[in-house]
């Protein structure tokens, strides 16, 4: 196990960003407003020319090239991000997450109980 008062590697880096951008995702209103979208749209878009690992944050910029960002309402931008986080799951190896259990992860804990 490491040290929590460590830099951050990669994987640290990645869990933590991943955290904050399904959460801010999840918490996304129904009806966003244009500010709300265009704030969580410079966030990904900041991000991806910022994201202190130089070849993810190349592969991430078009990655939104590909696959523009969707600011519809908080399903629709859960979803779109789901997707692009399995597309990484697929190019580094890991197994796809499925995407129907996004809100259980990211919002409302398990439907067994097991977060309350
Ligand atoms: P993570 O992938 O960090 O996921 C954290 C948690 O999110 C998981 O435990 C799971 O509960 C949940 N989860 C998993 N998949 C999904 C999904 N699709 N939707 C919703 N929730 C999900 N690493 C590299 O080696 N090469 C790269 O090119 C690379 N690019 C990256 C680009 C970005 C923008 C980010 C944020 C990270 C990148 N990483 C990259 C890091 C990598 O994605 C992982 O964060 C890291 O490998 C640690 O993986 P992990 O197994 O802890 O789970």
């Amino acid at each position: 196990p490491r040290r929590d008062d460590c830099p951050l590697d990669k994987d640290g880096l990645g869990r933590s960003t991943w955290g904050l951008l399904h959460t801010i995702a999840a918490h996304y209103p129904e009806e966003p407003t244009d500010q709300q979208k265009k704030d969580v749209k410079s966030i990904f878009g900041t991000l991806s020319r910022l994201y202190p690992c130089e070849y993810c944050a190349r592969d991430f910029r078009n990655e939104l090239k590909e696959t523009p960002i969707q600011l519809q309402n908080q399903h629709v931008l859960s979803q779109w991000l789901c997707r692009i986080h399995n597309k990484v799951n697929i190019k580094i190896g890991k197994p796809e997450f499925d995407c129907s259990k996004v809100n259980e992860r990211w919002r409302d804990g398990w439907l067994d109980g097991s977060c309350d």
